[in-house]
């Protein structure tokens, strides 16, 4: 071979090897790529965070030929770690382990956010052989990378043990893509745990919420239903689902679909609606709000019963109109008389029954009286404001003095009043004035709710350690049904001769013997009669 040939062929070995060495590094790169490929595909397989780091680290070993590979995952209260899942030889043994702060070369990757190449595992500082200790295995040669979220390592990739012995730069490099892919994995699993937490929050809220909650799309129709509202509506699930919300309450459809117009431009409409069920009439304070259910934007109508409020603000009306009545009335007789007396004397008129009218205005002043106390004192014992005057009463002239301002309106009736009184009473322990009241309340209502010519009888004895008080009349008696709220605020019957009462006599008298310790309660038939019985502790004092 000549010198010219020897050179030329050396050229021509030369630029062979420089593409050899080209399409070698090809190789490899297309081989990382198609490597990276599939194990990005991994990540889109599934949501559970275990199996997908399971899949990786399976195709980590595969590509890298190595003895073993492992996730270990930062515990952000204690500073530890924890090997999470483990693909190789031990690796049953390895998962549940735990390294302190900084132990280990994983400990250290963490710490510095590096990755790291230990050729010969037995001559490094920081490789801690505890692990191994463990489980039997025998730690060569490893390559370690951080696990970052957000700049943060949270946790490491370990790859030990390769088949040709050790690692090389490339390697290291393929690593930190794959703890890269595996952070994007254990971002998504969080995210993904943390919408299904709010989910399940929600669903829970939305189900087991005392109010009843719907779920409508954007025409109103009704895609979810609670488990309340399906009480409240009386209907299955199945009958709700589908229905324009407007139908189902029977609301005026324009104002609904204002409503959801509203809604819509994000403000969030409050309305009160009655509902009627089974002729029980019900009101709700309903809410709407746009939300996003399952990715399309829907709304939320939640209905909060205000039936209670708002039939104590209707009370409240009816009461404020009643004591205005019931105030009116006597003082208009008291008016009325007066002006009469007035001409009487002014124009010497000798006719006009004097002192008749003088009884009617002091009657009628009474029953003001009476009135003006009972609210006034119920007003008071309700706040527990009312401090008790008690000293040692004797029944009798308390009895008395209780007939006598309740005569004269018997009288009118032509009702018979009759007093029984137990000669050895002893003395009652209380707020005279109050008893007096609860009993001029009771007898009074005896002669408001018994026909002319009734009779009403006020006895009291010692029962045991008790006074009891008795109030019968042979009226018109009070309905079963009424008799355990009877003694509720604002509660009036349906009465005869159309009386006007503002249903706060027997709340006062519940009040007032219950602040004394005592009880009372109603006995009562239809169209015969009611005994109103009050019993006090006996004076000890
Ligand atoms: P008011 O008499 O001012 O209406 P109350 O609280 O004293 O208020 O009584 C409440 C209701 O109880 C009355 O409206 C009436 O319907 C019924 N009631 C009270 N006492 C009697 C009675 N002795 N007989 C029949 N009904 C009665």
């Amino acid at each position: 071979m000549s010198g010219n040939e020897r050179q030329e062929r050396q050229v021509v070995r030369g630029s062979k090897g420089r593409d050899g060495r080209q399409v070698e590094a090809m190789r490899k790169r297309l081989r990382e790529l198609a490597f990276l490929h599939e194990t990005s595909q991994v990540l889109t397989a599934t949501l559970d965070l275990d199996s997908v780091l399971h899949a990786l680290m399976a195709q980590v070993r595969d590509y890298f030929q190595v003895e073993a590979i492992s996730v270990a995952l930062l515990d952000e209260e204690t500073g530890h770690l924890a090997f999470q899942v483990a693909v190789g030889v031990a690796a049953q043994e390895v998962v549940g382990l735990r390294l302190a702060p900084g132990q280990g070369v994983a400990g250290w990757v963490v710490q510095s956010g590096e990755p790291v190449l230990v050729p010969a595992a037995d001559t490094d500082d920081r490789f801690y052989d505890g692990v191994d200790k463990k489980t039997g295995f025998r730690t060569h040669a490893m390559l370690a990378a951080p696990i970052k979220v957000e700049d943060r390592a949270i946790g490491v990739i370990e790859a030990l043990n390769p088949a040709a012995g050790t690692f090389d730069e490339d390697a290291q490099r393929l690593l930190l893509a794959v703890a890269d892919l595996a952070a994007v994995a254990i971002r998504n699993a969080e995210l993904y745990e943390r919408a299904l937490q709010a989910e399940r929050r929600y669903e829970s809220l939305f189900n087991e919420g005392g109010d009843p909650a719907l779920v409508l799309d954007l025409e109103g129709k009704i895609l979810d239903v609670n488990r309340r509202a399906v009480e409240l509506f009386g209907r299955s699930r199945e009958e709700i689902l589908g229905i324009v919300l407007s139908d189902l309450l029977d609301v005026p459809q324009a104002e609904f679909q204002a409503a959801i117009q509203q809604t819509l431009e994000g403000r969030q409409p409050v309305a009160d609606i009655e509902l009627s069920f089974g002729g029980d009439v019900r009101t709700l304070e309903t809410h709407m709000a746009k939300i996003d259910f399952g990715g399309r934007g829907a709304i939320q109508w939640l209905g909060h019963d205000v039936s209670e409020r708002v039939a104590l603000e209707q009370m409240r009306g009816d009461l404020t109109h009643m004591v205005v009545h019931d105030l009116r009335n006597p003082l208009g007789s008291i008016m009325g008389s007066l002006q009469l007396i007035h001409t009487a004397f002014v124009e010497r008129d000798q006719t006009l029954p004097v002192i008749k009218l003088l009884r009617i205005a002091l009657r009628s002043g009474q029953k003001l009286y009476l009135l003006i106390d009972s609210l006034l004192d119920l007003g008071r014992l309700e706040a527990g404001e009312t401090e008790l005057n008690k000293v040692s009463v004797s029944v009798p002239p308390l009895i008395q003095e209780a007939v006598e301002q309740i005569q004269p309106f018997a009288l009118n009736k032509k009702l018979s009043l009759s007093v029984q009184v137990d000669p050895d009473l002893p003395e009652a322990l209380a707020d005279r004035d109050l008893i007096l009241r609860v009993l001029t309340n009771l007898l009074d209502n005896a002669v408001k709710f018994t026909r002319r010519e009734g009779s009403i009888t006020l006895a009291a004895r010692q029962a045991e350690d008790e006074i009891l008080f008795t109030v019968s009349d042979t009226g018109i008696g009070i309905p079963l049904e009424y008799r355990h709220r009877i003694f509720d605020r604002f509660l009036r019957l349906e009465n005869i001769d159309g009386i006007k009462g503002t249903g706060l006599g027997l709340a006062f008298c519940k009040l007032a013997v219950e602040a004394h310790g005592g009880r009372i309660w109603v006995e009562s038939e239809e169209d015969r009669g009611s005994q109103f019985k009050f019993a006090l502790p006996l004076g000890t004092g």
